[in-house]
């Protein structure tokens, strides 16, 4: 059990799940992960004899246990959650109660984390949050919550050098008189890189980027259908579908560095280099949104949120760095930033 003063971002205390209404429930095509107490708990539930196969069926621990990290819920062939209802809410919760949820399921999008300064980020990953954070045109603040957790919050350390270069780059993002792709390449050279590289290295990068991501459960089906590389048109189009997108991107951007602990990112040995993954990070947004059809705002909604799925909940940072060291390969430059 964790109780602390958490910093939240401010449209905390109004982010509500859309529960059964929700486009893309957030156990699509991601297979939830159980503590060691969990699982046991789970398995030895008292539950009717459907939920009980479901559960016999597809929780299985993993290969290599760890206590956090015990066994996963696996999803069925059409890539949901097996124990999601018809009506697409959770048979588990229904039957059973909150409580009987793991805790990813039970907080999830909200990520807490405690240490020399508690955070409470919530992930761009959900339909809900991105709907909340483009209901808003003011740059996203920050505020303190008293929360309370019902399991150990994992720590994470963060140093002042590291909160203030936070700092800066959520300010630096904030900027709507630029388009968002200046801001993130003024975020990446305040943190040392010196993005000198030629387009086509550039181009290399965001060539091979997709193809990393050709199995992902939710880039998948935007994939394929050709790249624009020009930045510049694709705001324009992503200006067209909301009319508010420097305001709207900037607030997504900053919650998700402050979802990912920016730029103390898992994998990623150096600020420079996280501020590389953000330049690219934006650069695949636009470049992937460029060829896609947005015939109303929900889709473009879908589109953010399964972007961001990726973008938080998979290995992004570890995978460009490869596909950068890959495109030095192939276009013989090399161009990773010089550290300062
Ligand atoms: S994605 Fe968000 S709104 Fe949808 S089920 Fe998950 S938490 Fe609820």
């Amino acid at each position: 059990m964790t109780r602390d003063t958490f910093l939240v971002p401010d449209y905390y205390p109004s982010f509500h799940c859309k529960g059964g209404s929700c486009r893309h429930t957030c156990c699509s095509g991601w297979s939830v992960t159980l503590t060691e107490d969990e699982y046991f708990r789970l398995e030895s539930l008292d539950l009717e004899k459907s939920l009980k196969e479901k559960i016999e069926a597809y929780v299985a621990p993993l290969p290599n246990p760890t206590k956090d990290r015990y066994a996963r819920i696996n999803f069925t062939y059409e890539g949901e959650c097996p124990l999601l209802s018809l009506r697409r809410l959770c048979r588990l919760q229904l039957k059973e109660g909150e409580n009987a949820l793991p805790s990813v399921c039970r907080y999830y999008p909200r990520g807490p984390r405690e240490g020399s300064r508690p955070e409470c980020s919530v992930s761009d990953s959900c339909e809900a949050l991105v709907e909340l954070l483009f209901s808003s045109e003011k740059p996203l603040a920050f505020r303190k919550e008293e929360l309370t957790f019902d399991f150990d919050v994992p720590k994470e350390e963060r140093t002042e050098k590291e909160i203030e270069l936070q700092k800066e780059a959520f300010r630096l993002l904030s900027r709507t008189e630029n388009s968002p792709l200046l801001n993130a390449k003024d975020v990446a050279r305040h943190l040392g890189s010196d993005l000198s590289f030629s387009p086509a290295y550039e181009e290399a990068v965001l060539s091979l980027l997709p193809l990393s991501f050709t199995r992902s459960a939710s880039l998948a089906p935007y994939l394929g259908k050709g790249s624009g590389f020009d930045p510049r048109k694709a705001e324009q189009k992503l200006s067209q579908v909301d009319p508010s997108f420097p305001n709207h991107f900037a607030r997504l951007l900053v919650n998700h560095l402050f979802f990912t602990g920016f730029p103390a990112l898992e994998g990623v040995p150096s600020p420079s280099l996280s501020g590389l993954v953000l330049y690219f990070l934006v650069r695949f947004y636009e470049d992937l949104s460029y060829p896609q059809d947005f015939p109303t705002f929900d889709r473009y909604v879908d589109y953010t949120a399964d972007f961001f799925r990726m973008a938080e909940h998979s290995n992004f940072p570890e995978v460009l760095l490869s596909v950068l060291s890959r495109a030095e390969q192939e276009t013989g430059e090399t161009l990773l930033p010089t550290e300062k």
